[in-house]
């Protein structure tokens, strides 16, 4: 389960935020869930459901077998 956030200007200062899916810049509203203990940051909720069942399971094993 995640939420979107709204990113306020002060936001982190100057930083940008990218989706740990596709790696897109998100300009304002980043969808944020947590995986695996992680708060991951998305542009969408399709991103963070690739991640989940795509990414995750193809690159993420050595992370989640640590
Ligand atoms: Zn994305």
């Amino acid at each position: 389960m995640g939420e979107w956030k709204e990113k306020e200007p002060s936001y982190l200062g100057a930083s940008f935020v990218h989706c740990d899916t596709c790696g897109k810049m998100i300009p304002r509203r980043i969808w944020t869930e947590t995986v695996n203990g992680e708060e991951k940051s998305f542009c969408s909720v399709q991103c963070a459901e690739l991640y989940v069942t795509y990414w995750l399971p193809k690159y993420g094993k050595a992370a989640a077998s640590r």
